[in-house]
């Protein structure tokens, strides 16, 4: 497996160097606003640990991010009243991954709406700012 690149975008985003619309952040780890939503309130939960993907990260890593992920995911399902919701993690460019730094996708469904494709179109960004708040207010 490639080696795991401490530049990458994720990073930045941790960093504060890049913005991101925020919805939860603590010691290990940061949720935010998918900027190519492929539903309404598409979030992505990543730890601040550094790690390519699902296999080089840390046992405890994984079980910290994945509580995380459980209560950024509830927030999520009360904010947008969405029927359902898929978690999603991809680990290499064959398998979709685009961004090499672990991330869970809550991808929310709704009944009768497809998913938009994976890395389509980029969503407003007042749009996904008042989403984020309103997550961010869900918890
Ligand atoms: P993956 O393809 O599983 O690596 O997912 C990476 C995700 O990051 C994709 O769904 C992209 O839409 C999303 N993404 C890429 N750049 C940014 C960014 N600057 N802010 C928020 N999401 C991003």
């Amino acid at each position: 497996m490639t080696a795991y690149d401490p530049d990458n975008i994720f990073v930045k985003i941790i960093k504060g160097e890049i913005p991101c619309h925020k919805v939860y952040e603590d010691d290990t780890t940061l949720a935010f606003m998918d900027i190519m939503p492929q539903s309404r309130g598409h979030t992505l939960v990543i730890p601040k640990t550094g790690s390519r993907n699902l296999l080089d990260a840390q046992p405890e890593v994984l079980a910290d991010l994945i509580g995380k992920t459980q209560k950024v995911a509830a927030a999520v399902m009360r904010a947008t009243g969405a029927d359902g919701f898929r978690i999603m993690q991809f680990n290499e460019a064959q398998a979709g991954q685009t961004v090499f730094h672990l991330h869970f996708h809550i991808v929310p469904m709704y009944e009768g709406i497809p998913l938009r494709p994976h890395t389509g179109e980029t969503a407003d960004h007042e749009a996904l700012g008042a989403l984020a708040e309103k997550i961010r207010s869900a918890f």
